[in-house]
C-alpha cells in the first residue's frame, strides 16, 4: 500500500480513534504493522525525539518504518513524536515523514504560540501534518501530569493562533505509567471536542485502562498515543524467554516472541479503540 496521509487515517478509523504506537526497535514496527493488518485497522508508527537520541539519529529507523508502512496492506503512516527542535523536524521531512509533533510545552505560552505557529507554517508549505501541545502532559515532563488540565478556551485560542492540525491535551493521563489506573476527565474531553476545531490527541494512554480508553474515544479523542504499554509487554516476554532458556543467546530467540507479544497487545488495543 502506498503512504497514507494522517487525515485519511483519522477518517478511516472513525467512528473509533486512530492508534499511534511508538517504535523503538525494528521489532516494534514489524509488530505494529502485522497487528494493523490482522485487525484491519489503520495505525501510526511514531518515533520520538528520545528514541532518535538513543539511536544517534533519525534516518535509519525512519527509513525502516517508512518502508514497512509502504509494504503493508494496512493503512499506516509514520509520525515524529515530541520533537522540540526545528532541526529534527527538518530531518524528518527530508527523509519522507509527513506528520510531526512539535512540542513547545516547556516554553511559556507566548513563546510556545510563536514557535509552534512558525513551525506549522513551515510544515504546511511542505504538506506536512502538525500536532502540537499546550501546557504539559505530565510524567516525564509535567502537561500530561494527573492534576494538569487543558482549558478549552485556551485550547481554541492556541489552535487559532498557531494553525496546527491536531492538539495534544491534558485530561488526566500521564506519560510512562506502569499501572493502568489513570482516571480521565471525560466531561472535559467532551467539552474540548465540542469547542476545538482539530483532532484531539491523548498522550500517556498506557496508564489508562481499556474501559477508560473506550470512554475517551466515545467522548471525542481522535488519536491515541501508546508507548509504555508495548514496552511492558515486550520486556515481560523477553524476561520470560531468557529465564526459561538460560543458554539462549540468539536475539531472534527472545526478540521474536517479544515481537509476537507486542503484536497481540497492539491488536487488542486497536480493537479497544475501534
Ligand atoms: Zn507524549
Amino acid at each position: 500500500m502506498t503512504w497514507t496521509a494522517v487525515p485519511e487515517l483519522i477518517a478511516g478509523a472513525a467512528p473509533g480513534a486512530l492508534g499511534a504506537f511508538n517504535v523503538i526497535a525494528l521489532e516494534h514496527a514489524e509488530a505494529i504493522a502485522a497487528a494493523a493488518e490482522s485487525a484491519k485497522r489503520p495505525a501510526i508508527l511514531q518515533i520520538s525525539e528520545n528514541t532518535v537520541a538513543y539511536h544517534g539519529g533519525l534516518k535509519p529507523l525512519a527509513r525502516a518504518c517508512l518502508q514497512i508502512a509502504a509494504d503493508s496492506s494496512a493503512p499506516l503512516a509514520v509520525h515524529l513524536d515530541h520533537a522540540t527542535s526545528h532541526e529534527l523536524i527538518t530531518t524528518a521531512v527530508e527523509v519522507g515523514i509527513r506528520s510531526v509533533m512539535y512540542d513547545g510545552s516547556t516554553l511559556d505560552y507566548a513563546e510556545n504560540v510563536a514557535e509552534t505557529a512558525r513551525i506549522a507554517r513551515w510544515c504546511h508549505d511542505r504538506g506536512v501534518f502538525v500536532e502540537a501541545e499546550l501546557g504539559k502532559i505530565g510524567g516525564k515532563d509535567g502537561a500530561h501530569a494527573p492534576g494538569v488540565r487543558t482549558d478549552p478556551d485556551e485550547a481554541v485560542a492556541f489552535v487559532a493562533a498557531t494553525g496546527v492540525d491536531a492538539l495534544a491535551v491534558a485530561v488526566g493521563s500521564s506519560h510512562a505509567m506502569h499501572t493502568r489506573d489513570a482516571q480521565l476527565d471525560d466531561g472535559l474531553i467532551a467539552r474540548l471536542a465540542l469547542k476545538v476545531p482539530v483532532p484531539l490527541v491523548l498522550h500517556g494512554s498506557s496508564g489508562v485502562p481499556d474501559e477508560g480508553l473506550r470512554a475517551a474515544v466515545r467522548h471525542g479523542m481522535t488519536k491515541i498515543n501508546i508507548a509504555t504499554r508495548l514496552n511492558i509487554v515486550l520486556a515481560q516476554s523477553v524476561r520470560a524467554e531468557l529465564s526459561a532458556h538460560p543458554a539462549l543467546s540468539d536475539p531472534r530467540g527472545y526478540l521474536g516472541p517479544g515481537r509476537t507479544a507486542v503484536q497481540h497487545e497492539v491488536e487488542h488495543l486497536l480493537r479497544v479503540l475501534g
